[in-house]
């Protein structure tokens, strides 16, 4: 007893469990429990009788010195020897059990040191093996997968395959497939029974595969979670894809010009394309990086990446052109500027040169006359006018497209011979369309067979009334070949302009229209500039469209050298860096830094343009439009059907389409193929054009292509009324668009026996024949048949697709009246849900 009492301060105390905060990085802890082993504490065998001795109140020394125990016949001094004694031996002997007992714990921990040692050493053989036999049992199953497949695919009836297919496999496979514990595994498996607790759970009890990878993997035994390895591969996908960590999202200010291309606008917003083509696609719009977007889309993606947009207009950097309006004193009367229009071959081009000769400005007759696109001449009574002298309807709109209106009076020639036609038609809608008032010129009244009062009747079907016949339009009977009437119709005209009031101020920084523009091989660059307010001089620092230059030197329409050009006064102008087109406008500005500027600017833009071309007069956007802008209450369209019956009844069903906010107004329609002429028109006018069972011929699909004027073919009345019903309500529905994939042309007509009937050996002349894709046989650009293909073969064999070059043999579905020369319309349909509205 007193034995472990004088022990216990002098034992070791063993190990006591304490913890530790460990703090990581970004403010993660974590507690780990440590044990502390404490020092053992000797104390000195002398401190310690003495202890005892001193304190002789302890446990100790009271039995040794208390006299009642005491044997008999023992002296005290005695007693004290024997005493010490036994307290000398009883030191060592504690002394010995702590050496023993540090001793035992020495091997303890020396042989505890060695098993962890051996222990290690199994382990990583064991995986070792573990891993080794997962992979033999991998490869094992692959080879017998890809066998029962074989079996399989040779046994199509065959009941399917168990899913154990150790169940089924012969004895020697299931072996193979499940080795049996072999002696050492048992043997360590009775080792760690043994040692209970300490058993792992190994890879022989593991669930789920166990593959080479993972075996060595694991850090000392420790076995990953599945989906901490998941979220390795996780972090490690996300680092391959750069994106280490949720970075904070900064917040831009992202300049939105009116068109951006998707690659710039990802750029500007420093987002990833594919998210910015993603979120695009979220709200319908199928577009690639390369495409352009406008800018209201472009802002709707910019606010969903949470970003600020900065809508810059096209015109910031034109800022500096003067666009001061001038003030009512400052404004002096200056020459008009007439268009002459009408049919072919009614005279227009004769009645130019006759005006021209009998009457040029300068008064020279006969003197040499330059082409350079307009001249001026001047009246009897002394007014100066100016004749563009391009005629037709090509030019007039074709120049009001480009925003340059020009034309101040139109004057159509109509031959007394030959009264209203087509084309005169055409030229009262362009110039109506435009605004612009009308002087007509009765043309060949020298004739015998002329009729001039067939003229006037007829175009009052056209609601053109003449003076003659009570109206407001002047009308002159006139003869380009004898010169009758020329006096007479240039003093009405310049009546008209009288009656215009135009003015214009000379004294401000000059602003023109070109006319014409032509690369000369001598002379470089030249256009042909109608000055429309201001005086353009020679010095003088411009740019036009795209173009930019320093006028080097203007040239008039005698063909003289000038110094400087007031309104309504063309000129040549030499000096330009490049050739613009007709119809640009030239501003005259300060520096060439900022002419420069500009025409980079304007040539950007209209690339991004050009780029975002096909939609531009779409008829959901001119509703747009017209319900931003509450003044734009009209739906222009230009109409053209197969014949005049469909024409008047559209027209008819047309004009009842709307309400009090829009009106639908065709502004011309017309029987036949869809011609430049009409694209040019609705491009000037902003309009769609309808065409009913006919088609744009090659050079107006090109031009509507390049102008983006939209076309819209129709089969049905109905279908036609009403999507322009829809679209003056501004409800336009998901529309089925049709792409034209191809054309081909039939060159021969075939019969061929055995139920096939006739077979049309055609050319792909555009795109490609495709055999799922409708088709339409046209005649003279009216559509005559719609349906599918029987048959599309190329040499005997039937074939999906032909491209373009290559003859092939193609058979209508229920449909045999076909022809030479007629053409084959391939398209294809697709359903395009509203746009961004
Ligand atoms: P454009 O196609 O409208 O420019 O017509 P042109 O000026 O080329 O004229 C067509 C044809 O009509 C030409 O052969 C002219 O000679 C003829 N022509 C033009 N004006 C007159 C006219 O006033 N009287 C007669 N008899 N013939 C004319």
């Amino acid at each position: 007893m007193s034995d472990t009492d004088g022990k216990k301060p002098l034992g070791l105390r063993g190990a006591r469990p304490g913890q530790v905060k460990q703090s990581f990085s970004h403010g993660r802890t974590k507690s780990v429990v440590v044990e502390t082993k404490r020092k053992r504490v000797v104390v000195p065998k002398a401190g310690a009788g003495a202890k005892s001795a001193g304190a002789g109140s302890g446990k100790a020394g009271a039995p040794a010195g208390d006299p009642s125990r005491r044997p008999a016949g023992i002296t005290d001094a005695e007693m004290e020897r024997r005493l010490k004694a036994l307290q000398a031996a009883k030191a060592r002997e504690e002394d010995e059990a702590i050496a023993r007992e540090a001793e035992e714990r020495r091997r303890e921990e020396e042989r505890q040191r060695r098993r962890e040692e051996i222990e290690a050493k199994e382990r990583e053989e064991r995986e070792r093996e573990d891993a080794l036999r997962a992979k033999a049992e991998e490869e094992e199953r692959e080879k017998r997968e890809a066998e029962e497949g074989r079996q399989r695919a040779a046994e199509p009836a065959s009941e399917p395959a168990p899913a154990d297919p150790a169940a089924t496999a012969p004895v020697s496979e299931r072996a193979q497939a499940r080795p049996a514990p072999r002696k050492a595994d048992r043997e360590r498996q009775a080792d760690r029974e043994g040692r209970g607790g300490k058993a792992r759970d190994d890879g022989g009890r593991r669930s789920g595969k166990l593959t080479l990878k993972e075996a060595l993997a694991g850090d000392g035994g420790r076995q990953r979670s599945m989906a901490a390895m998941k979220r390795k591969q996780e972090r490690a996908r996300q680092k391959a894809l750069g994106q280490s960590a949720p970075r904070e999202k900064v917040v831009r200010d992202v300049q939105v010009p009116e068109t951006i291309v998707v690659s710039e606008l990802a750029n500007r917003m420093a987002e990833r394309v594919a998210d910015v083509v993603k979120a695009l696609m979220k709200n319908g719009l199928m577009v690639t990086q390369n495409q352009s977007i406008d800018a209201d889309t472009a802002e709707l993606i910019v606010e969903e990446f949470g970003h600020h947009v900065v809508r810059v207009s096209d015109s910031d950097v034109e800022q500096v052109i003067d666009t001061v309006e001038d003030r009512a004193e400052d404004l002096k009367p200056r020459p008009p500027i007439i268009t002459i229009m009408g049919h072919v071959d009614h005279g227009k081009t004769s009645l130019l040169d006759a005006i021209r000769q009998t009457s040029v400005a300068s008064g020279e007759a006969g003197g040499i006359t330059q082409h350079i696109g307009a001249y001026q001449v001047k009246s009897e009574s002394g007014a100066v006018l100016t004749f563009l002298d391009t005629p037709g309807h090509a030019a007039f709109t074709s120049m009001r497209a480009r925003g340059a209106n020009v034309t101040d009076i139109v004057v159509l020639v109509v031959a007394a011979d030959d009264s209203v036609m087509p084309q005169t038609i055409e030229a009262i809608n362009h110039a109506k369309a435009a605004g612009v008032p009308m002087i007509v010129a009765i043309n060949k009244c020298d004739k015998p067979d002329a009729d001039p009062n067939k003229v006037r009747t007829e175009l009052l079907q056209h609601e053109v009334v003449v003076e003659a016949m009570s109206g407001d339009v002047q009308d002159v009977e006139v003869s380009a070949t004898t010169g009758m009437g020329l006096d007479q119709l240039l003093e009405s005209i310049a009546l008209q302009s009288e009656i215009l009031e135009l003015k214009a101020n000379p004294d401000r920084a000059a602003m023109g229209a070109v006319i014409e523009a032509k690369l000369d091989v001598g002379r470089g660059p030249v256009a042909t500039v109608l000055v429309q307010y201001g005086t353009l001089r020679r010095g003088d620092i411009f740019v036009v469209g795209e173009q930019w230059g320093k006028v080097r030197a203007l040239i008039n329409d005698q063909g003289e050298r000038v110094e400087e050009a007031g309104p309504s006064v063309p000129v040549e102008v030499l000096g330009l860096n490049g050739t613009p087109e007709a119809g640009d406008v030239l501003n005259v500005v300060e520096t060439e830094a900022q002419a420069r500027e500009i025409a980079d600017y304007r040539h950007q833009a209209a690339k991004d343009k050009r780029a975002a071309a096909g939609a531009a007069t779409t008829l959901e956007q001119l509703m747009a439009k017209a319900k931003a802008d509450e003044t734009v209450a009209e739906l222009p369209v230009v109409l053209k059907a197969d014949v005049q019956g469909s024409a008047e009844a559209i027209v008819q069903a047309l004009e009842k389409v709307g309400n009090e906010e829009v009106r639908v107004r065709v502004l011309h329609y017309g029987v036949g193929a869809i011609t430049e002429s009409d694209i040019g028109l609705a491009e000037a006018s902003g309009a769609p054009v309808l065409g009913f069972n006919v088609r744009a011929n090659a050079p107006a699909r090109n031009s509507a292509n390049q102008k983006g004027v939209e076309i819209r073919y129709y089969s049905v009345i109905y279908d036609l009324v009403d999507d322009i019903k829809a679209a003056a309500s501004g409800l336009l529905s998901a529309e089925v668009r049709e792409h034209f994939i191809g054309y081909a042309t039939i060159k021969e007509v075939f019969k061929v026996s055995g139920g096939v009937g006739k077979v049309a050996g055609c050319l792909v002349t555009e795109g490609v024949a495709r055999r799922s894709a409708g088709v339409r046989l046209l005649r003279d650009d009216v559509v005559i048949h719609e349906g599918t293909l029987k048959t599309l073969k190329r040499f005997k064999d039937e074939v999906k697709e032909v491209i373009s070059g290559q003859e092939c043999g193609m058979a209508f579905e229920n449909y045999e009246d076909i022809r030479p020369g007629d053409v084959i319309e391939i398209f294809e349909r697709e359903e395009v849900e509203r746009t961004l509205s």
